[in-house]
């Protein structure tokens, strides 16, 4: 692919395996500090009891926390985590990325449903009982190439995909970065909007990436000055890169970055650009995968 000119430069960075079971915890932000790195309140107006994951858990963050978050802010928080995990749920799946710890393999099911997608030790497991309409599966004989379809997959709102990288990514800036972006604390937390929002994703074809990586790039040229920072996240077969305005009335669009070190070079990947209008949450009708396999054990039927 055409990577084009290099007009961001990589800030900072954190890459992490997709299951955390450590004990170490690693803690963003000043002890000495009370007030809220959001919010700007201090007790006893707010609260710090609650685990402000930088890094959903449910995308497997166990150790990476902001130390200065407050209670209501993290609640507020859990939305846009929520619209992440939920846009993020087939890639959870593919890297076996648990949601708690101990908590098995993670698996699709809808509730009360039996047709599920199961990876369990690098097998993948499919339960299809077909008058759910839930999968479809179709199968090119001979050619261990297999189409698979998921109906009504889980809805989500890009928006707060914005918003919930744009939280991680405040982990990674320095105060001066932060005083060049200073409306933004103002815009996670709903006090302003800003339309349109510029989102990347890129499929990268493959089993995934075996680290998350969460990434801060900044404005290296003139073309790119509009939008300083880049937040990029690489989880799954995903990369999801977030255009963070210079300020609330930035209408232009940004410059595409499509640079990205860790996509091998043969890959076929071309990122979708999204231009974001509103809040609105997308449902999405379905989502088609193609996979080719080694090999697959025989048919079993469901019990029901
Ligand atoms: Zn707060």
């Amino acid at each position: 692919m055409n990577h084009g000119q290099h007009h961001y430069a990589e800030l900072s960075s954190i890459f992490y395996p997709h299951d955390i079971t450590g004990a170490d915890k690693d803690l963003v932000g000043d002890n000495s500090k009370t007030t809220c790195l959001f919010c700007g309140q201090s007790r006893p107006n707010v609260t710090f009891k609650k685990d402000a994951h930088v890094i959903p858990a449910g995308l497997g963050n166990r150790t990476l926390f902001y130390l200065n978050e407050c209670d209501t802010c993290n609640t507020r928080f859990s939305y846009y985590e929520n619209e992440l995990v939920n846009f993020l749920t087939f890639d959870r799946i593919f890297i076996s990325a648990q949601k708690r710890p101990g908590s098995g393999a993670p698996k699709y099911k809808q509730k009360g449903k039996q047709s599920a997608l199961e990876m369990n030790s690098g097998k993948l497991n499919i339960a299809i009982l077909e008058q759910e309409g839930i999968f479809n599966v179709a199968e090119k004989e001979g050619q261990n190439i297999i189409t698979f379809k998921i109906n009504n997959p889980p809805p989500y709102r890009p928006e707060d995909i914005c918003k919930c990288l744009t939280h991680m990514g405040w982990a990674l800036l320095e105060d001066e970065d932060k005083t060049l972006v200073s409306y933004v604390p103002n815009w996670l937390l709903g006090k302003i909007d800003i339309y349109p929002l510029y989102l990347d994703t890129a499929f990268v074809p493959g089993n995934g990436f075996a680290n998350v990586i969460l990434e801060v790039l900044k404005t290296t040229h003139a073309d790119s000055i509009n939008y300083p920072y880049l937040i990029r996240f690489t989880y799954g077969t995903k990369i999801i890169s977030f255009y963070l305005p210079a300020s609330p009335d930035i209408k232009c669009a940004p410059l595409l970055y499509s640079y990205c070190p860790h996509i091998p070079e043969n890959a076929a990947v071309s990122p979708t650009t999204w231009t974001i209008p509103s809040n609105e949450r997308i449902k999405p009708d379905d989502i088609t995968y193609t996979w080719s396999y080694r090999d697959k054990d025989p048919r079993t039927d469901i019990k029901v």
